[in-house]
């Protein structure tokens, strides 16, 4: 199904969360890493790139598969020089000059969608997105409602986070749009248990809720392309942002698990960040526990009313910069509304708007 577009353009981020060890407990066959501009066969026509991010979180793993007399790819970079000059070395070394067929997205976050219009720009095809994920795009991009600066800052101040820059400099839709300068002009939409068939293989999607809207990840033959709803050695960031503030995006990362764990044991999965790995039901596991470890922290930490300021440490004791905070404050609320949603916490908001928790 198509869906028309509006002429402009992107941005949003991936925030890692604090995961402990349990990452490096599981087995990465394969054992190398893609450098810039080189690329590793993972398995017969699948290909591993790297890209380089300007973030703490340095790289995303793009996926480029063999599609008959063409390519297709597993979304595209984040709009930078960089990205643009090492894809211009693919199309010529990796590519040969073939064109692209397919540009599938997994979810809107400017380091995976970033490049979509300019790739379909530069060597043809087609964008494939959910449709969710396409209009969160569109949302964003086109500053909407909800995502307006002074949406942040009613939000913020909810939190009684004083320092109302963060949102502004990481969420606005102006930030958006330096990751991604441009939305592709028109945008195939596929849905989960659809299947997309890319050089003979048939690729299932599996969406899931949670870090994005409706993201997608894709399952053929013992391999799952998995973008960023599971990670291998950090959590992905699972938010509340201003445009809902009473959702409950951590209920919804929790319930994709259920498709992911029909997989098979052995699956090979391939992450937008990080090594390729396999034992994904024992990620999984490690995900839902820490989560739920995390859950558990914030009862004990509310004998008194407490603001979302005031329990930033108990879940992040670290220093946070103005990149980090909006994630850091997003993913609390995350674990607050999943709480309170389940009359495991009270919020009541303050004579001055404020929000404070208690048990
Ligand atoms: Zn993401």
């Amino acid at each position: 199904m198509l869906s028309s577009v509006p002429p402009s353009l992107v941005v949003k981020e991936i925030l890692p969360g604090t995961l402990p060890a349990a990452g490096k407990l599981l087995p990465y066959p394969l054992p190398q890493v893609p450098g810039w501009g080189e690329w590793i066969e993972v398995a017969v026509g699948i290909y591993w790139l790297r890209m380089p991010l300007p973030f703490a979180l340095d790289h995303v793993n793009l996926w480029l598969l063999e599609d008959g007399d063409g390519w297709s790819v597993v979304d595209c970079g984040y709009a930078s020089a960089e990205i643009k000059t090492l894809w211009e070395q693919h199309f010529a070394d990796l590519m040969q000059g073939r064109p692209l067929k397919k540009v599938i997205v997994t979810h809107c976050h400017p380091d995976h969608l970033g490049l979509a219009a300019w790739l379909v720009q530069q060597q043809g095809g087609q964008v494939w997105m959910t449709g969710d994920e396409y209009s969160r795009a569109v949302e964003i991009y086109n500053g909407e409602a909800g995502w307006l600066k002074e949406d942040a800052e009613a939000y913020l101040h909810c939190c009684d986070v004083p320092d109302k820059q963060v949102f502004s400099a990481t969420m606005s839709h102006k930030a958006y749009r330096h990751g991604v300068p441009l939305l592709p002009d028109e945008c195939h939409t596929m849905a989960h248990d659809d299947c997309i068939e890319v050089g003979g293989r048939n690729w299932r999607i599996i969406t899931g809720g949670g870090h994005s809207p409706q993201h997608a990840a894709l399952y053929c033959d013992g391999i799952l392309i998995s973008g960023d709803q599971v990670l291998p050695e950090i959590s992905s960031n699972v938010s509340v942002w201003p445009n809902d503030p009473d959702d409950d995006p951590l209920a919804l990362y929790l319930a994709s698990f259920v498709a992911l764990r029909c997989l098979p044991m052995e699956t090979l999965v391939l992450p937008s960040h990080g090594m390729a790995f396999s034992g994904l039901h024992r990620r999984l596991d490690a995900l839902a526990a820490h989560h739920h470890q995390r859950l558990s922290l914030l009862p004990e930490a509310c004998d008194e009313p407490r603001s979302v300021a005031e329990l930033l440490p108990v879940l992040f004791p670290q220093s946070l910069d103005n990149q980090q905070m909006p994630f850091a404050v997003g993913e609390l609320v995350a674990h607050l509304n999943y709480l309170r949603l389940r009359g495991l916490l009270k919020r009541e908001t303050s004579a001055d708007g404020r929000w404070r928790y208690t048990k």
